[in-house]
């Protein structure tokens, strides 16, 4: 479809690429899981999925039964775990499709093997909860599973956890989900994948012991925290930009009002410029004041910012149709998403992710 706005994210595949390649090193022997749950943390998940297998990726992660399913329907064949819950309901899906599921809970095991279609394999992956409260069987409860999940319709694959707290500097709490996982794997039937680190842990806590690790935010070039963005030993290329153009621009006498409640008052005559971004796509009103980058400079996004639209002051005048970078390098400034996170008072996470639909995707 063509897109007339010129409203976009623009995602270097080829940064993720190189990302993605850096943490292939530094697992060494361990292979990674490359997580594109929430649409690729709105990068596009049929798209890194489809760079990440061309990688060597063999396991593809997400968080619902859905993103599995969408990612089947989009041709993708290989192996996908739903780390997430699934209902029952999905389990004879999930055969046909081989998608491999969570085994959360003992209850959940019993459950899947009531629902499983008869001489048909179910692949599982086995969650432990060792901290995060999350998902997961406790502990005390894995030889039970073990025994469990050695019959039936079973094929079981796979064992993880989640840390809490990897990308903390305070590293009390990884060392105890560290320990208590060990203890579980003591009992473990041979031949089970064992992944336990997500982005943080694969950075600062190299020595886990697993087969795979799991990697999501990293390999989209954002640090999990700004702990770990000061100490990773990856320099990580970030992959997505947030790109519009001026579509207005007007020069405003001193006093004037810019936008809903007329939050700003100019000063000055000042060169005020249009943005056709708004928060319907994904560019939150807590984002007033923020900076834009236009022909390299920081200029302040002013005033409210609306459901389509938002304004920004100039330093001088600049004609309709200058580029401008909301996220991301221009000249020798950059805005990253780190930035909006901080003024937002949010984790990185969250950014790439409440970038709307309405925003196209191209990949470079
Ligand atoms: N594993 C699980 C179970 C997760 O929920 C997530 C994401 O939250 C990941 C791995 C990937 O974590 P990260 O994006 O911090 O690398």
């Amino acid at each position: 479809m063509e897109n007339y706005r010129p409203t976009k994210a623009v995602i270097n595949l080829e940064a993720i690429r190189k990302n993605l390649a850096a943490f292939q090193q530094r697992a060494g022997h361990a292979e990674v899981i490359a997580v594109v749950k929430a649409d690729g943390y709105g990068h596009g998940a049929e798209e890194i999925a489809r760079m990440a297998i061309e990688s060597g990726v063999r396991l593809l992660a997400v968080a619902t039964p859905d993103e599995a399913v969408s990612l089947r329907r989009a041709g993708i064949d290989q192996d996908i775990l739903v780390m997430g819950a699934v209902p029952a309901a999905f389990i004879p899906v999930a055969q046909q499709e081989q998608i491999t599921v969570t085994a959360l809970s003992l209850e959940w095991i019993d459950t899947a093997q009531q629902t499983a279609t008869p001489g048909q394999p179910l692949r599982v992956h086995l969650k432990v909860d060792t901290g995060m409260g999350r998902l997961g069987i406790q502990p005390e409860e894995a030889e039970m599973a073990y025994a469990k999940l050695a019959s039936g319709p079973f094929s079981f694959d796979g064992i993880f956890t989640h840390f809490a707290a990897a990308d903390d500097e305070d590293s009390t709490l990884f060392n105890r989900q560290a320990e208590r996982m060990n203890e579980v794997l003591e009992q473990l039937p041979d031949g089970v994948m064992i992944h336990l680190s997500n982005s943080a842990a694969t950075l600062m806590h190299p020595s886990v012991a697993c087969d795979a690790v799991r990697i999501g935010i990293s390999l989209y070039g954002i640090a999990p925290s700004p702990y770990v963005g000061e100490h990773s030993p990856i320099a990580l290329e970030p992959a997505l930009s947030l790109e519009t153009e001026i579509v207005h621009v007007k020069k405003v006498q001193p006093g004037a009002t810019i936008s809903y409640g007329a939050t700003y008052r100019s000063e000055q005559e000042e060169w005020i410029a249009t943005l056709p971004v708004g928060y319907a796509d994904g560019m939150l009103r807590g984002l007033q004041g923020q900076e834009v980058l236009v022909r390299g400079e920081r200029m302040p996004i002013v005033g409210r910012i609306c459901m389509d639209q938002c304004m920004i002051r100039l330093n001088e005048r600049l004609p309709v149709g200058e580029p401008v970078q909301l996220i991301g390098q221009q000249g020798d400034e950059v805005v990253l998403i780190d930035e909006w996170a901080e003024k937002l008072g949010t984790i990185p996470y969250e950014i790439p992710c409440i970038l709307t639909k309405r925003v196209p995707r191209v990949y470079v």
